[in-house]
């Protein structure tokens, strides 16, 4: 009997027409798609994009070489040097991100005690040569310095939902 109902509902195109019944009945339905990249989709001020090191009001960096960060990355992404400098204070001298290993996870700003390492909304970047990956201390805090006052509100932003 099954064997029947089965050619009888080849013979008669019944799942042809139940899927043309489905695409007519979205067909005219307001659509989702967004035309990225003009239009763009709201982002959280959670989200975990590119990396960046921020400072103090008075330029001075927050990073304090606590190494806390590089000890949590789960990907081994996080590579740091450290010195004392002129004043005394514990710095880096070499603050890399491997961001082909890295994967976004959050810990490092997560575990961060001054809010030194950060991951920014910022997803829309690539790489175009060889070693463009690593994410070095001077790039990160060129970052950080260009987007600060969207970092300061999102880090503000996620405060409140905590
Ligand atoms: S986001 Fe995660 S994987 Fe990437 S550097 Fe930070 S701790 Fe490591
Ligand atoms: S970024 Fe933060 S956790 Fe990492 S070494 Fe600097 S102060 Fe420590």
């Amino acid at each position: 009997m099954q064997a029947v109902r089965n050619i009888l509902k080849t013979f008669f195109l019944v799942e042809l027409f139940a899927g043309l019944r489905l695409t007519l009945r979205n067909l005219f339905k307001p659509k989702f798609t967004v035309h990225y990249p003009e239009e763009k989709t709201p982002q959280s001020p959670r989200f975990r994009g590119l990396h960046a090191q921020r400072r103090y009001a008075n330029g001075e960096e927050r990073c304090i070489a606590c190494k806390l960060c590089e000890a949590v990355c789960p990907a081994l992404a996080i590579t740091i040097e450290s010195d004392v400098a002129d004043d005394g204070t514990r710095r880096t001298t070499r603050y890399d991100i491997d961001l082909f290993k890295c994967i976004y996870c959050g810990f490092c700003e997560e575990a961060c005690p001054v809010d030194a390492i950060v991951e920014t909304r910022i997803h829309e970047y690539h790489m175009e040569r060889r070693g463009e990956n690593i994410m070095t201390k001077d790039k990160l805090l060129a970052v950080g310095d260009k987007y600060e006052a969207m970092i300061a509100a999102d880090k503000a932003a996620d405060a409140r939902y905590r």
